[in-house]
C-alpha cells in the first residue's frame, strides 16, 4: 500500500547551471540554500502523494525530491495507495467538490471510510517516519493519514494542497467541511494561490506556485532528428520511405477509430503530425479538463471556416488542414483517479456521433505509460508539434501543461479558471477563454489565434520569458526550502 520510490539521480545543478540560460537560477538558488540548509539540521523530509504517474503533482516531485537532496537535504517520496476500493472514489469526490463539481455533502459513511483507510495509511507511514522528521503532505488523498501520524509522533508536518477554487459555494463548503478537521494538527500548509486559502487556514498558509523542470524529458529541447525519433519510436509518426534503425518501443500510442475502438495511430489514416497545423490538449481525462466543449468548439470552427471562407485563402486552406489532437494517459495508469475511464468512454461516444468528415479532423490518443521517460518525451514531441495547445479547463489548480507549452513558445489559449490566470495574461503571452462551456467562444479564439501568426510568435516568446522568471523548478525549491526551514524552526 505505500512505496518509496527510488528516484535515481538525474541532472545535476551542474549540468543546469551549464546553460547559459539557466546558470544565474541556478547559482541563486545556491545561494539561497547556504543560508536555509543548515536551519534544517538534517531532518528528513517526507513527501508524500498518492500516484507515481499522471498528473501534475507527480510530474513535480521526482525533481523537487532530486534536488533537494543535491542540496543537502535527505528527502524521501512515499506514493501511498490504499487498497480499500471505495478511497479513491471518495477523494475524486473530494477533489470535484473543491472544484465546485458535483453534489454537495458528505456522509457519516464517507466519514468512515476516509479515517479507516487514513489510520491504515498511518500505520504504515509509522515504520518510515520518526519524530524529528518533517512531513509534506500532498493533496487530500494522504491527508488525513499525515494529520494521525502527526498526532502519534508530533514531527512537524506541512499540507500542500494543489487544487482550489477561487469562490465558494455550497458544493465547496461540503469538501472543505469535510477535510477542516484533518488540518488542524498540522504546522503549515502551503497552496498555489491566496486565492485558494480557505478561511480557517489564513493564519499558517504560504503560497508557492509550481514550476517545471527545463531539462527533464518532458520540457528539454528536441533537435529535428531526435524529434522525429520519437514520433516513430511511439507510433505516432508512421515510417515509410527511409530506413529507420532505432527499435519501436514495445507500448504504442493508440488512436480512437470510427467504431470506438483503439488501435495503432498510424493504421488506417496517417496523422500527419508534421504536416498540418494541429491544434493539441494534452491532460488527464478529467471532466474539469473541459474536453467535450472543446471537441465540439473544434468541429464548429472548421466547419464555420468552410462555409464562410474565401477558398482560395491562406486562412481557408489552414483551417481545412488544421487537425485537433487531444491526447492522455491509459487511463488504468493514473492510481488515484478511478474516473478517467468513464471520462474518456464520454469523449469516445461523443467522438463516435460526430460526421464522418468531422471525425477525420479529430485524432484521440492515448499514450501508454509503462514508461516515465517514453511517455514524457511522446508529450514534449507532441507539444512541440502544435501550433497552439489549448488547456480548456473548466477549474485548473494551476495548469502545468500550460506552463510546458509556454516554455515551448507554443501560443496557448486557456481559460480564466485561477491556475491559468496566474500563468498567461490575456493578450500577453497568450488566450483566455471566459467561458470554457462555450464552444461558440472558444471557436472564435481558435480562429481569432490561427490567423493571427505574428501576435502568436510574440506571445510564445513573452510565455516563455514568463516561465523563465516565475515558473522554473529553482525557484520553487527555494521557496520550499525557506517554508521547510521556518517550520522546522517552529515559525509557521
Ligand atoms: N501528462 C503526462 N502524460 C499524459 C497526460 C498528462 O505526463 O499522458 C502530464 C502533463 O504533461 C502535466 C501533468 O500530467 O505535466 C498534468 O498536470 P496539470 O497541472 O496540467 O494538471 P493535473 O493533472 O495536475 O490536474
Amino acid at each position: 500500500m505505500i512505496q518509496v520510490i527510488d528516484i535515481g539521480k538525474g541532472t545535476r545543478l551542474n549540468d543546469y547551471a551549464s546553460f547559459a540560460y539557466l546558470s544565474n537560477p541556478v547559482q541563486e538558488l545556491r545561494a539561497q540554500a547556504k543560508v536555509w540548509v543548515p536551519k534544517l539540521h538534517g531532518r528528513t523530509v517526507w513527501m508524500v502523494n498518492s500516484t507515481a504517474l499522471g498528473g501534475g503533482v507527480a510530474e513535480m516531485l521526482p525533481k523537487m525530491v532530486d534536488i533537494l537532496r543535491e542540496l543537502g537535504v535527505r528527502t524521501e517520496w512515499v506514493v501511498v495507495s490504499p487498497d480499500a476500493k471505495e478511497f479513491f472514489p471518495l477523494t475524486k469526490r473530494i477533489h470535484n467538490s473543491i472544484h465546485d463539481f458535483g453534489h454537495p455533502g458528505f456522509s457519516a459513511d464517507d466519514g468512515c471510510v476516509y479515517n479507516r483507510v487514513s489510520r491504515q495509511m498511518a500505520d504504515e507511514m509509522q515504520t518510515l517516519i520518526a519524530p524529528e522528521d518533517i512531513l509534506v503532505i500532498h493533496d487530500p488523498q494522504p491527508l488525513g493519514a499525515g494529520s494521525e501520524l502527526k498526532q502519534r509522533l508530533g514531527m512537524k508536518a506541512i499540507w500542500r494542497c494543489h487544487i482550489g477554487l477561487d469562490r465558494h459555494t455550497l458544493v465547496t463548503d461540503a469538501a472543505w467541511n469535510f477535510l477542516k478537521p484533518y488540518t488542524k494538527n498540522y504546522d503549515h500548509t502551503v497552496f498555489s494561490a491566496q486565492e485558494y486559502v480557505p478561511s480557517f487556514l489564513m493564519e499558517k498558509a504560504s503560497i508557492i506556485t509550481p514550476a517545471i523542470d527545463p531539462l527533464s524529458d518532458k520540457n528539454r529541447d528536441l533537435l529535428g532528428p531526435e524529434l522525429m525519433n520519437i514520433l516513430c519510436k511511439s507510433g505516432l509518426h508512421k515510417n515509410g520511405l527511409h530506413p529507420f534503425l532505432a527499435s519501436r518501443w514495445k507500448r504504442q500510442v493508440k488512436r480512437l477509430q470510427p467504431d470506438g475502438s483503439f488501435a495503432n495511430a498510424n493504421k488506417n489514416n496517417e496523422i500527419g503530425l508534421l504536416f498540418h497545423p494541429v491544434v493539441t490538449q494534452v491532460s488527464r481525462w478529467d471532466r474539469l479538463k473541459g474536453w467535450e466543449t472543446l471537441l465540439e468548439a473544434f468541429v464548429r470552427f472548421k466547419r464555420s471556416c468552410k462555409h464562410n471562407g474565401k477558398k482560395k485563402s491562406s486562412h481557408y486552406r489552414r483551417a481545412n488542414a488544421v487537425q485537433l489532437l487531444l491526447a492522455g494517459p491509459e487511463p488504468a495508469a493514473v492510481q488515484d483517479d478511478p474516473e478517467g475511464k468513464g471520462v474518456l468512454d464520454e469523449l469516445c461516444t461523443f467522438y463516435r456521433k460526430l460526421a464522418p468528415e468531422d471525425q477525420k479532423s479529430v485524432v484521440l490518443l492515448t499514450l501508454p505509460m509503462s514508461s516515465r521517460t517514453q511517455n514524457h518525451l511522446m508529450v514534449n514531441a507532441i507539444q512541440r508539434c502544435s501550433s497552439l495547445v489549448v488547456q480548456n479547463s473548466l477549474q485548473e489548480g494551476f495548469g502545468l501543461t500550460a506552463t510546458e507549452a509556454m516554455w515551448k513558445k507554443i501560443p496557448v489559449l486557456g481559460t480564466f479558471s485561477c491556475g491559468l490566470r496566474q500563468q498567461i495574461r490575456d493578450g500577453i503571452d497568450g488566450r483566455l477563454t471566459a467561458n470554457p462551456k462555450d464552444p461558440k467562444e472558444i471557436a472564435e479564439n481558435l480562429d481569432y489565434m490561427l490567423t493571427s501568426s505574428a501576435k502568436l510568435e510574440k506571445w510564445g516568446r513573452q510565455a516563455q520569458h514568463r516561465v523563465y522568471n516565475q515558473f522554473l523548478i529553482f525557484s520553487q525549491v527555494q521557496k520550499w526550502l525557506q517554508c521547510l526551514s521556518a517550520v522546522s524552526n517552529g515559525s509557521g
